[in-house]
């Protein structure tokens, strides 16, 4: 890796094999397509968002949604991040309560169940950040990142004189931040200009 090191969470692997997305989720319910009783997107318990003033947590299929989501600044828990694996309904659940997160999900018994809640019924992460502008999110990417796409974690700049890992650019040159939970550094290079002209495109 030179040029390319994200300011997310690359190290999961890239856009199709995002871990949890699409083909896996709870029990023995599969909403890999939004079937015909689904009722698009519907927002509930949440009329607009900005990265200040509410918090996330994503269902198993959008770790994906969430990498864009803490690009943009947002606090997005999600569902895998805690054990690596499916909280299962009742857990995810008593997580968003707790932790006062507005739950996103494409799941229609989840989103019903929860008291805060977006149903999304997008497949790709662009559709689904498109969906959560149609219902009021604030969707534009950090001009400095604040959130860790891979953990969530805050992030700050890389104090002058730390050490610089080999796969990031001299510091003097570009901004480098750090991340305070996992470690990761990372800086506004191709990926990030990828993910900002998709953005812009939409
Ligand atoms: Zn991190």
């Amino acid at each position: 890796m030179t040029d390319d090191a994200r300011p997310s969470g690359t190290d999961r692997g890239d856009d199709d094999t995002d871990r949890g997305d699409d083909d896996t989720h709870h029990s023995n319910t599969d909403h890999d397509e939004v079937g015909a009783d689904h009722p698009g997107t519907l927002a509930s318990g949440v009329e607009a968002a900005t990265s200040k003033d509410t918090t996330l947590l994503l269902d198993v299929m959008l770790g994906k949604l969430a990498t864009y989501l803490r690009m943009c600044g947002y606090d997005a828990a999600y569902a895998m991040d805690e054990t690596g694996g499916d909280p299962g309904d009742d857990r995810l659940l008593a997580r968003a309560r707790d932790e006062n997160r507005v739950l996103l999900t494409r799941d229609v018994s989840l989103a019903e169940t929860a008291d805060r809640s977006v149903l999304l019924a997008g497949r790709t992460p662009l559709d689904q950040l498109h969906e959560l502008e149609s219902v009021g999110f604030h969707v534009e990417l950090d001009e400095r990142p604040a959130r860790c796409g891979s953990c969530n974690g805050e992030v700050e700049l890389l104090p002058d004189g730390d050490p610089v890992p080999e796969y990031a650019p001299d510091p003097t040159e570009t901004d480098l931040w750090r991340c305070r939970d996992c470690g990761q550094v990372f800086w506004r290079g191709s990926h990030w200009r990828d993910v900002e002209s998709r953005l812009n495109d939409r």
